[in-house]
């Protein structure tokens, strides 16, 4: 037993058929899957998703992709998950992420970057609780 991290498989990592390989590529990792669905966020959805970011200049940009297609969310558990989950996806630009990390394998570019990953444990506890009930967590 161990903490939580929150991840979204993005659209077009999903449209291009990735969501199996990544998934494999987070179990084999030492990630235990707590709850996962497949959704079509709307535009206010993902657009509150990612409010933190509603300063930046990407912003138009990430909230019209994130809800372009639909993505798969999951709550994952592991000891130390945040930042080991951080170390698994890679950098959030994928021409300075690490070889064998999943942004460096499926990324398609710094926008389409493939995966979602939290980036702290409160972030993590509020994304997690953004998408599932407590009834939908085993
Ligand atoms: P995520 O939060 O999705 O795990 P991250 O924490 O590595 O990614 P953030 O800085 O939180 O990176 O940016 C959120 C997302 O916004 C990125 O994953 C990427 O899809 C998009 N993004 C970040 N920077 C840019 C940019 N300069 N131009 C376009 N999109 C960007
Ligand atoms: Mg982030």
């Amino acid at each position: 037993m161990g903490n939580i991290t929150f991840t979204m498989i993005k659209p077009e990592a999903v449209e291009a058929g990735n969501s199996g390989a990544i998934l494999n590529k987070i179990e084999a990792a030492g990630f235990r899957i707590v709850a996962m669905k497949k959704v079509h966020l709307s535009e206010e959805r993902a657009g509150s998703f990612y409010e933190v970011h509603k300063e930046r200049p990407f912003y138009g940009e990430l909230v019209e992709y994130m809800c372009g297609g639909p993505i798969i969310a999951a709550i994952l558990e592991k000891e130390n998950a945040v930042l080991d989950f951080r170390t698994l996806i890679g950098a959030t630009n994928p021409s300075e992420a690490a070889e064998g990390t999943i942004r460096a394998e499926f990324a398609e570019s710094l926008a389409k970057n493939a995966v979602h990953g939290s980036d702290s444990d409160e972030n993590a506890s509020i994304e997690a609780d953004f998408h599932f009930s407590t009834s939908e967590r085993f």
